[in-house]
């Protein structure tokens, strides 16, 4: 599809919020793209909507990406052969080319009021015709509309035909067509100077080289707006590719921060591994034709296909999150996964004792904050159990306290006081009680632990030590005694 042709994509996010994660799939489909085949990648700042502007954005981008792992080769701080990356500081090049339509007679000069506008607006409405600009400063002699552009307020706008259509190839949606009649004479430049986003990005695109536009499909119907700039221009137009939207699960709608986390550093902070947010991220709205499922970011570069993705919007799991997070931390070495666990253990935890429970939790956990809580009670001098944990089902209070009392004593002659040692004494006990083993366990577990879940319980004792399990159970017998 592509021949010889030199691949140059962009990522442009408007720094209006913290990084998101359907911004981030979006930018991961155009770094397969652009390493697949050996293109650049470019990020660049759309900042023309300065109301909007949100000055965590920028650093949230890089820090964001970064942890992911996505690499660009121009961009804001690293510079390249189209600097400035950021539209605010490239403000004259895009009067520059506003004006150059006007001087080409593809826009003109508009000095409407918004009182105006909005009359027009309102009769519109009343009419029930669909609410456009009427042309009205259209008619206004160029050399006159200069004239009083030197003094008054005004705004630049395309002119639109009258007749006839727009249309791509999208690499999503096949050919796509819009009729003229229905396109608004679209503001290019506003009267503070500022350029619309319709001008910036087009004059953008073209002047860095873009060849491919991966976008968010929100951005469909704005595009034959950039389709007649290009053409006023009489430029190339890229190829473009309109990728669907990451929803929530509820309703079909666009995911919401209701449906739980949906900035890239939280999901950090809740303890995912960038591997499975990019595997999952990468499945939503795009499938590779087969029964595999999980990819490396490598894997992806190499299979991922624009002719792949959906029309469709992808839906956001959570759960299939957590599958793929699990999987990923299985992949992991011990060693590794001691590594990533690091930002979140506490600094007083001895690291050798952390070691020696990352075999017996690994196929145990979800998240790098639940391997935190399932180990937490090795480093605690106490624990709170829930006393109406202690109790197995169907025994008394009166009963799991002589059972833990009688798991004391066999614990205490445990020696030396191994897992297997701690296995063998529960399971004589559990056969003397005439009990589950699980139930005997389970009473035990809450005592030393204070939950119901963490590691495999004969490792647990052992890593704990003699001393701090008996006397674990003995409070937990107290407890009970209440
Ligand atoms: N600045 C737009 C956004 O934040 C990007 C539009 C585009 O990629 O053309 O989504």
């Amino acid at each position: 599809m592509l021949g010889a042709m030199t691949v140059r994509v962009r990522f442009a996010p408007s720094p209006t919020g913290e990084l998101h994660i359907g911004s981030v799939r979006t930018t991961l489909y155009n770094w397969f793209f652009a390493r697949h085949y050996s293109g650049t990648l470019i990020l660049r700042i759309e900042d023309t909507d300065q109301e909007r502007y949100d000055p965590k954005a920028l650093p949230s981008i890089y820090e964001g990406l970064r942890w992911i792992g996505i690499a660009w080769d121009e961009g804001p701080r690293e510079g390249g052969p189209h600097a400035p990356y950021v539209q605010s500081q490239r403000l004259a090049t895009y009067t520059e080319h506003a004006e150059r339509l006007v001087g080409m007679g593809a826009a003109y000069y508009c000095f409407c009021s918004k009182v105006r506008l909005e009359q027009v607006r309102a009769a519109q409405q009343a009419r029930g015709e669909i609410t456009k600009y009427d042309r009205f400063c259209r008619r206004i002699d160029p050399a006159e509309a200069a004239a009083r552009a030197q003094k008054e307020s005004h705004v630049v706008r395309l002119k639109v035909p009258d007749e006839g259509s727009v249309a791509i190839e999208d690499l999503v949606h096949g050919h796509v067509e819009w009729p003229l009649a229905t396109v608004d004479d679209q503001i290019l430049l506003k009267s503070d100077g500022f350029p619309t986003y319709q001008l910036a990005v087009v004059v953008d695109d073209h002047l860095m080289g873009i060849t491919h536009v991966l976008r968010g499909d929100e951005w469909l119907p704005s595009t034959p707006k950039h389709l007649l700039v290009y053409r006023a221009f009489r430029w190339d137009v890229p190829q473009h590719g309109h990728l669907p939207s990451v929803l929530g699960l509820q309703g079909g709608k666009k995911l919401s921060k209701r449906e739980g986390a949906t900035r890239v550093t939280e999901f950090r902070e809740l303890g995912y591994l960038p591997e499975a947010l990019v595997n999952y991220l990468s499945l939503i709205g795009w499938a590779p034709g087969t029964e595999e499922e999980v990819f490396t970011a490598e894997d992806l570069i190499r299979v991922w296909r624009i002719e792949q993705v959906q029309k469709g919007g992808g839906r956001w799991d959570p759960q299939r999150l957590d599958w793929f997070n699990g999987v990923w931390i299985r992949r992991l070495s011990d060693d590794e996964l001691l590594r990533r666990l690091e930002p979140f253990l506490p600094a007083e935890w001895d690291r050798a004792t952390v070691r020696r429970t990352i075999p017996l939790i690994k196929e145990r956990i979800v998240t790098l904050v639940e391997a935190r809580d399932q180990i937490a009670f090795l480093f605690s001098d106490r624990v709170t159990p829930d006393p109406a944990q202690l109790l197995p089902k169907g025994k008394s209070a009166a009963e799991a306290r002589s059972a833990l009392g009688r798991a004391r004593e066999a614990l205490s002659s445990a020696t030396p006081f191994d897992h297997a040692n701690a296995e063998a004494a529960l399971k004589r006990l559990a056969a003397d009680l005439g009990w589950k083993q699980g139930e005997v366990n389970m009473g035990v577990r809450v005592a030393v632990t204070g939950t119901r879940v963490g590691p495999p319980l004969y490792e647990s004792l052992e890593l704990l030590g003699r001393e701090r399990a008996l006397a674990r159970i003995a409070s937990a017998e107290a407890l009970l005694a209440g």
